[in-house]
């Protein structure tokens, strides 16, 4: 997987490509991550990659014609004319576990950061072939989304978590919008607050039924949207209705 960033803010990108599992990706070849300064794509003295928006207003606009100078260069030296061309934006589709998994069938793909007010409309509709919101609320730049879209779709290329399992165990994981059961490592018992019994009981049949149990009542009481979109099992089906009956209302987060 390589991923291109075009960024006003190039040096944003040092310590999050140090550390954890970008750096480990990175240092094994699994991933490669190229960012392009967008001054570097102008063609004045001053390198402005901003203008005043038409029709008054507030802010400054990016520029249309050095993002498209920077996919036009990324594209003729290294990437793919199918790998697609992500602007990031509060008005994209919003990024989910399932648009990561789609965005890590790609060989690569180019993000591009927006400051200030935004981009010149010109790049959604004639240059990029996809919006990303990371959530519905405002940024001060695409910085931290494109960090954020790289996170996730690093740990879906395979072999780079190693244990393949844990990345289908996590929170919709498995295709499965359910979120994942509570975990609890040594010691037994701290301060008073023993760990569930099961865990410890080494009956695995038992320890995958309380799990499941687990992730389906804190995916009840957390996001009980959810649930509507799962293939439960009749077992499953009948431990929600339980917690159903046991009318357990849904405790403030
Ligand atoms: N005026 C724009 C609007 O209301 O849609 C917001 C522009 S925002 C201040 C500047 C840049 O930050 C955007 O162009 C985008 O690249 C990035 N950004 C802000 N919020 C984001 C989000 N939720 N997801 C992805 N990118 C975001």
């Amino acid at each position: 997987m390589r991923f291109h960033v075009v960024t006003i803010f190039p040096d944003f990108f040092g310590s999050i490509l140090e550390h954890g599992l970008l750096k480990r990706a990175l240092a094994a070849g699994e991933i490669e991550i190229r960012i392009h300064d967008l001054r570097e794509f102008t063609d004045d003295p001053h390198r402005t990659v901003d203008d005043r928006p038409f029709g008054g207003g507030p802010g400054m606009v990016f520029k249309p014609e050095p993002i498209f100078r920077a996919v036009e260069q990324i594209r003729a030296d290294s990437a793919d004319p199918s790998w697609p061309v992500i602007l990031l934006s509060p008005q994209g589709r919003l990024l989910t576990q399932a648009v990561a998994e789609e965005l890590a069938r790609h060989r690569g793909l180019i993000l591009i950061c927006g400051r200030y007010e935004g981009v010149d409309e010109r790049v959604a509709t004639h240059l990029t072939s996809d919006e990303l919101s990371i959530g519905d609320y405002v940024l001060s730049g695409g910085e931290l989304a494109a960090a954020v879209v790289m996170e996730c779709v690093t740990r879906l290329v395979p072999g780079v978590l190693g244990n393949e399992e844990s990345a289908q165990q996590d929170s919709f994981g498995e295709g499965q919008a359910i979120l994942d059961c509570p975990h609890y490592t040594r010691p037994a018992e701290f301060r008073g607050l023993k760990v569930p019994e099961v865990l410890l009981s080494g009956n695995h049949r038992e320890i995958s039924r309380w799990r499941r149990r687990q992730s389906l009542e804190k995916t009840w009481r957390r996001r009980p949207e959810l649930l509507a979109g799962l293939s439960l099992t009749a077992e499953e089906r009948a431990m929600l209705e339980e917690m159903e009956r046991a009318r357990v209302t849904p405790a403030p987060r």
